[in-house]
């Protein structure tokens, strides 16, 4: 089969396309014909050595996808041969075929195709992590959404307008605020706006309760000071790749609290995983909530998808096919 072997840690260059053989389905997992891949900014910064955990080489990256079952390995009931699922979780998903553990695929509600299904995973429960479970966020919060239009942003704007609060949402273009708008959030408004702390106050005069923080960087601590009385600053991302300072004092006099976000460790927690699904797959089955896919990559271009992830260009969740795109 074809897959992208990373040898070396690097930039897309590295993203070499190589005839291997398909891996064999092993007890508890299943082989899976890999339909669509998103693209996380975990991917690229794990090629390039730069993420929370370790990357060993040689090794195919791609960790979120949607694939029909092409063989089921011994122990495993509940999946069928030719069954459209996600999966989330390992590696080797750049590659016409992958291995996963059974239990790391999520069924698929019948009105997604396997575009949007690809898109799920990462995006609908790191949002849902961030709000519900580690943000506690209320009915009737003002919610802050930043890269609105992104992967997360856009699954963000939806599951906060589904727990009935506001939503405030930023990017870096009109279009991607179009985009925002279109799904649901309350006001808009360009990240980069000189005026956008007032604009924010004017909107939401008590402040922002739950701020889900992606971009980082040298703005960080500034934009801290819309928080409402005991908000929360959920810390998701560093897209902006520059490191951040912060006054710790300035979070006493709201009693603001900064809490760290990462999907991972909930990955093995079934318990939260399943509280999470029973939220999001009944707004998926009603098409109150939908992944948005953005750009459509091969495996041979992969490399100017990650460019492209990178640049600020792309909207929804890009996605790179196996069988071309
Ligand atoms: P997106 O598709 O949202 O793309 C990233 C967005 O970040 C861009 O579109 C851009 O939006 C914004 N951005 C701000 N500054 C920069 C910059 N300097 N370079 C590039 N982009 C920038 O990606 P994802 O939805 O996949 O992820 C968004 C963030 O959330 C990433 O930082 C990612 O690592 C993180 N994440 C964390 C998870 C976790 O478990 N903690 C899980 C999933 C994602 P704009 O142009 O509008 O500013």
């Amino acid at each position: 089969m074809k897959a992208i072997v990373v040898q070396e840690l690097g930039g897309p260059e590295v993203l070499q396309v190589q005839t291997i053989p398909v891996p064999s389905v092993r007890k508890g997992q299943v082989l899976l014909k890999v339909s669509s891949v998103g693209l996380n900014f975990a991917d690229i910064l794990a090629v390039r050595g730069e993420y929370l955990t370790r990357t060993r080489t040689p090794y195919t990256p791609g960790m979120e996808f949607s694939g029909v079952v092409a063989a089921v390995g011994e122990g495993v009931t509940h999946l069928k041969e030719g069954q459209l699922v996600a999966a989330l979780g390992g590696s080797g998903a750049f590659a016409e075929y992958a291995t996963v553990q059974a239990a790391a695929c999520l069924p698929i509600p019948a009105n997604l195709n396997g575009r949007e299904a690809a898109a799920l995973p990462v995006s609908f429960y790191t949002a849902y992590f961030a709000l519900k479970t580690l943000g506690r966020v209320q009915e009737k919060e003002v919610v802050w959404v930043e890269a609105a239009a992104g992967a997360l942003g856009t699954a963000s704007i939806q599951l906060a307008k589904a727990m009935n609060c506001t939503v405030i949402a930023t990017a870096s273009s009109t279009a991607k605020l179009e985009l925002a708008k279109s799904l649901g959030a309350d006001a808009t408004f360009l990240g980069d706006d000189s005026e956008l702390r007032q604009k924010i106050l004017e909107f939401a005069p008590n402040g922002v309760d739950v701020y889900l923080s992606v971009a980082g960087g040298h703005g960080f601590s500034d934009r801290l000071s819309v928080m409402n009385n005991l908000g929360r600053v959920m810390v998701i991302g560093n897209a902006s790749r520059e490191s951040a300072e912060l006054n710790p004092t300035m979070l006493m006099k709201k009693n603001v609290s900064v809490i760290g976000v990462w999907l991972t460790p909930f990955m093995g927690n079934s318990a939260e995983m399943i509280a999470a699904s029973q939220f999001i797959y009944p707004l998926l089955e009603s098409g109150k909530a939908k992944p948005q896919v953005g750009e459509v990559f091969s495996l041979e271009t992969a490399g100017k998808a990650f460019d492209f992830v990178f640049s600020r260009a792309s909207t929804g969740k890009v996605l790179i096919e196996p069988s071309g795109a």
